[in-house]
């Protein structure tokens, strides 16, 4: 039995993760992270603190779903206590993201912007769109619910890179972000991001490919939490046997090439 620590356990994805797990066999739930203990799943008996530190037994992995700086203590107290990690939390900046990429040295990690399989399946199908349409302009449109404190998703960003990936350039070098007020006409090769804030929208991703005289549009449409919560603790049997490293949900579910 894989012995669970939910980090973010008392916010919408912890709680997701949570009613997950009752219906699992191959893990449970022995501690969880969260600095606010007023949101805790009602009926979770596990020990909660504020700081992984505070923990009495370290679990054999973590599931972290909260905010960068709360998930980098996390995998520095994974490197020095021996434990995996599924990293769902979004907002990393670059140099954080190398941080991460450092701690894949001795650690075991699973880090996706998204945790669903028609996300990742998404993903394949741009970064091809984006090579056999190499002229069109790729224009990436994300909406979420009124509480989401990042902007553009990390799952709109994920995007971007595959379609990046598929024309072969960095995403950072043609990324515009929010356009606004007299900005000129559209740059030849960029990539546009535009964030939709609203209700309870769980998660709505659209790339499109816009050409003359035709488009292509791709979308997915998450109407629940519990296919991410599903997809992290698919990731987490799977990372049950692996060595140090950076993994994604591409070689979770077996698509990459
Ligand atoms: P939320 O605000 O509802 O929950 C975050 C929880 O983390 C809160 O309970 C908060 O108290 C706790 N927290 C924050 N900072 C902390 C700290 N320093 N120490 C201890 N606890 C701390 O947010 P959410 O909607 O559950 O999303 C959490 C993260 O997961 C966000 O980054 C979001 O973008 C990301 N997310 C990723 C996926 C995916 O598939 N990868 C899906 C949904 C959400």
């Amino acid at each position: 039995m894989l012995k669970v620590g939910i980090v973010g356990l008392g916010g919408r994805m912890g709680h997701a993760l949570y009613e997950c797990c009752l219906g699992l066999d191959g893990a449970k739930i022995v501690c969880g992270i969260d600095k606010n203990t007023d949101t805790l799943p009602s009926g979770c008996s596990a020990e909660v603190v504020d700081d992984p530190y505070k923990l009495s037994a370290a679990p054999d992995l973590f599931i972290d779903f909260s905010r960068p700086d709360c998930s980098l203590n996390v995998l520095k107290y994974a490197k020095e206590h021996g434990c995996k990690v599924v990293l769902g939390t979004t907002g990393f900046d670059y140099d954080q993201k190398d941080q991460i990429k450092e701690y894949s040295k001795h650690v075991p990690i699973v880090f996706a912007a998204n945790f669903s399989v028609g996300v990742n399946v998404l993903l394949n199908l741009v970064k091809k769109t984006a090579q056999i349409m190499g002229d069109s302009d790729i224009e990436i449109v994300e909406a979420h619910h009124r509480y989401k404190v990042d902007s553009p998703s990390g799952t709109a960003l994920a995007i971007g890179e595959a379609a990046a990936a598929g024309r072969n350039v960095n995403l950072k070098d043609v990324m515009v972000s929010g356009r606004d007020g007299i900005t000129g006409e559209r740059i030849y090769g960029s990539i546009g991001f535009s964030s939709v804030r609203g209700g309870d929208i769980v998660g709505n991703h659209t790339a499109m490919f816009c050409s003359e005289g035709e488009r292509v549009e791709l979308s997915h449409i998450a109407t629940s939490r519990q296919t991410f919560a599903r997809g992290a603790f698919r990731a987490a049997l799977w990372l049950e046997n692996k060595k140090p490293g950076l993994y994604d949900m591409n070689e979770v579910l077996g698509l990459k090439a």
